[in-house]
């Protein structure tokens, strides 16, 4: 476990925090292989390596799970159906919103709950002590600006 996150674990959890044993985590390109593209939404590809496994072992040993998907809600009864059809865990689909979330069942959701961790394969972790906004987005092929160049507003 990395320090940082052995650190905010045992912060939650001396806090008596409800975040502490729960894991939120991204469906495509976490999960889910969505490995011919958006194919108009379709739950289509294979398992992550090692992410069935993660999943069956963090929730046997007591976690609370969500998958946080970007996908509109009319999409999260097919992720709940690839989930349980590989996993052979219950989910749970809720376009509520969960502050947190506890319970036995895989929660599908599109809205983030608390949790100790976000596993996401399009996230930038954001520390002040590693320079926080200053260097947060260094990593992007472009400027603030340039962004208009690849396209104008949405
Ligand atoms: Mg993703």
């Amino acid at each position: 476990m990395s320090t940082w996150l052995l650190e905010r674990a045992r912060t939650l959890a001396l806090a008596g925090s409800p975040s502490r044993r729960t894991l939120v985590i991204d469906f495509d390109g976490v999960v889910h292989d969505q490995n011919d593209g958006w194919r108009g939404g379709e739950v289509y590809g294979p398992p992550i390596p090692g992410a069935v496994q993660e999943l069956q072992r963090r929730s046997a040993g007591g976690w609370s799970l969500a998958i946080v998907t970007a996908r509109h809600h009319d999409l999260h009864d097919d992720v709940a159906r690839w989930v349980e059809k590989h996993t052979a865990l219950p989910t749970v689909v809720c376009a509520q919103r969960h502050a947190y979330w506890h319970g036995p069942e895989i929660l599908v959701t599109n809205v983030k709950p608390g949790a100790v961790a976000y596993v996401d394969d399009n996230a930038v972790r954001f520390t002040l002590a590693a320079g926080g906004w200053t260097t947060a987005l260094a990593g992007l092929p472009y400027s603030p600006d340039e962004v208009l160049a690849l396209g104008g507003p949405a």
